[in-house]
């Protein structure tokens, strides 16, 4: 755990960004600033998350729902380390080699839940191109863990794209999460810039092949707005998504972890989200998430809860 010690104790994040320029994007707009929490609920959170030696997403990507989350005794937890093997411009995780994964983690994470008592748990990862299933079976792991110790727990997975390594995905989608959300982050033509290690077909298609083996599984994908795409973009990828069948999208807005990553092309208004939600909704999407704070796994429990509502009345109506 040496090296995940030292990024915790301040050694540079994101060696490989040092040779970036710095870039400073302009202030914030008054509807991104958030308030800082550390109510009781929150240490609590944090305690466990520090007791059980977990590592969250929450803290990682530097989000800034965390005190809002924690707050409610939500937070999404991350596997495989905090270390990932890419290094996309728009990531606050930190980049290196990674340790070999922990056999007991799938354990910890399944304690926490039951200790939290969480309805709705969501899962993440750091990508692990170096493992020869990409991390599919600490999914697996965590997602069997979880169940047989929180039976009534709901399991949400938001996973890398596992490199498409041979059945890993189709490894995954058995283990029966209740949502699978991988997400596609940004509009093809700012891949190689903004997420340079992945594929935006490749992506899709995991998507769609998860639908394809269980069509029980809600599928979900988010993405970023700000970096500089157009609305023309943004609606080309719904449309691409509606045709993997996914059932739900997340659009928020990109904010800049550090000078040193992309800088943020623009603030987009409350109004435009709403005019992009209705537009999604118009697109056949079961569900939206789209306001400027939204993030994959913000009220992830609640948006569950409306995902099986409005599949129910989509059923009443067929
Ligand atoms: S939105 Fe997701 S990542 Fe951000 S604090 Fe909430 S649970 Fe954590």
């Amino acid at each position: 755990m040496e090296h995940e010690t030292q990024i915790r104790l301040g050694a540079k994040r994101h060696p490989e960004k040092q040779k970036n320029p710095d870039s400073y994007s302009a202030k914030k707009p008054d509807w991104l600033r958030v308030r800082v929490s550390n109510n009781s609920e929150f240490l609590a959170t944090q305690k466990i998350v520090r007791d059980k030696k977990l590592v969250t997403v929450c803290e990682e990507a530097a989000c800034p729902n965390i005190g809002e989350c924690w707050a409610k005794k939500h937070a999404t937890f991350m596997i495989l380390g905090s270390i990932c093997t890419r290094a996309c411009a728009f990531c606050n995780v930190a980049t290196g080699k990674p340790f070999a994964p922990d056999p007991f983690e799938a354990y910890r994470v399944a304690d926490s839940v039951a200790q939290m008592g969480l309805e709705h748990v969501v899962i993440t990862s750091v990508d692990r191109d170096d493992l020869a299933d990409g991390g599919a079976e600490a999914f697996v792991a965590v997602i069997t863990a979880i169940k047989a110790k929180s039976p009534h727990s709901t399991v949400e997975i938001l996973t890398p794209d596992f490199r498409d390594k041979h059945g890993a995905i189709e490894r995954v989608a058995a283990a029966k999460p209740d949502v699978f959300n991988h997400n596609m982050e940004t509009v093809p033509r700012l891949y190689p810039h903004i997420r340079p290690g992945a594929r935006y077909f490749t992506s899709l298609e995991l998507l769609h092949r998860v639908k394809k083996i269980d069509g029980n599984i809600f599928t979900k994908s988010g993405m970023m707005v700000g970096l500089g795409e157009s609305k023309q973009e943004v609606m080309q990828v719904m449309d691409d998504l509606r045709a993997a069948q996914v059932d739900f999208i997340t659009i928020g807005q990109y904010l800049q972890p550090t000078p040193k990553h992309a800088p943020i092309d623009r603030f987009v208004t409350p109004d435009e989200f709403k005019e992009l939600e209705k537009i999604a909704y118009g697109k056949g999407f079961l569900m939206v998430a789209c306001t400027p704070l939204t993030r994959s796994s913000h009220h992830a429990g609640d948006d569950f809860k409306k995902l099986q509502q409005a599949r129910q009345m989509l059923k009443g109506v067929s």
